[in-house]
């Protein structure tokens, strides 16, 4: 048995576990630094700040069930309070996000009044090969419900998803399993029940304060459970100086004379992501417009 104080050596790690005798596959992340770094320059709302967390972990499952080098992108777009949130994570578990709020949001507000009209966008990026993207309605009550879902549709897969977000010895922390029944046809679904139906009684203290060998002992003592070693997850932007300069020359000549001469000569492009700020005065400018010719 691991030592209940050493819960803090599986922060910011995602597990993949097999059940010997049940052909179910799972996973557990929890993200702490990583959460943190994701909200540090930002002052999300409360629930836009869950919501991140959630689609965060929801993301870092995704991507580990992946069998290719790629990323995978979760995006929500409305016309309500929240216009847009954003998660890419990498294979590598490099993960990073964003939220654009332009209204009130208030503390337990529900996604729905949230988002408004809107749907859920996953897009799947292979390093090599065709993008796949999928288009999903957002007509349950969470994000987690409404992946679920997704699974069952889109890939035959009963797929059982627990996420949480909160605050845990004063830190924000979001957390979350998946189960999964193997894609090779060999799993029951009595199997996959009895399983899911011992994940959910997982509780918040312990999703967020155990180590995850302990966390599967409590759940599943009576299985064998072949825990793979963990793999590190932590937040990742990837914004350069030259993405941003790409950026900017997407904009019209006129109009970036009209924002220099507006900002004393000096356009800032921040990143949404994590609020670097990258400069470009008219000399810079024009460098960049020489070497894109
Ligand atoms: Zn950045």
């Amino acid at each position: 048995m691991t030592n209940q104080q050493d819960y803090t050596q599986d922060n910011d790690k995602l597990y993949r576990y097999l059940f010997q005798n049940r052909a179910v596959r799972g996973e557990w992340v929890r993200l702490n630094k990583t959460f943190t770094d994701t909200l540090n320059t930002h002052q999300y709302p409360k629930a836009v700040q869950d919501l991140l967390g959630e689609m965060m972990v929801a993301t870092n499952l995704l991507t580990a069930t992946l069998k290719f080098d790629g990323n995978i992108t979760v995006q929500i777009q409305g016309d309500g309070p929240l216009r847009l949130a954003l998660v890419n994570g990498n294979d590598q578990q490099q993960i990073r996000a964003l939220a654009r709020v332009d209204g009130n949001i208030t503390e337990n507000m529900s996604l729905h009044n949230m988002i408004g009209k809107g749907v859920l966008v996953i897009t799947i990026a292979p390093k090599e090969g065709e993008r796949y993207q999928g288009v999903i309605s957002l007509d349950k009550p969470t994000i987690t419900e409404c992946l679920e879902d997704y699974f069952v549709r889109s890939e035959q897969l009963q797929t059982q998803l627990i996420i949480r977000t909160g605050e845990y010895e004063g830190k924000p922390v979001a957390a979350g399993m998946l189960l999964q029944i193997m894609p090779d046809g060999s799993g029951t679904p009595e199997d996959f029940e009895h399983l899911t139906t011992l994940a959910a009684t997982v509780k918040d203290e312990e999703l967020f304060g155990l180590p995850a060998e302990e966390l599967l002992y409590r759940l599943y003592h009576e299985e064998t459970v072949n825990l793979y070693p963990a793999q590190d997850v932590q937040f990742f932007c990837g914004c350069s100086a030259e993405r941003s300069g790409s950026a900017l020359l997407l904009i019209s000549d006129e109009e970036i004379d009209e924002i220099l001469a507006e900002h004393k000569g000096s356009i800032d492009m921040q990143c949404e992501c994590c609020g670097t700020h990258y400069f470009f005065n008219k000399e810079a400018i024009e460098k960049l417009k020489s070497t894109k010719l």
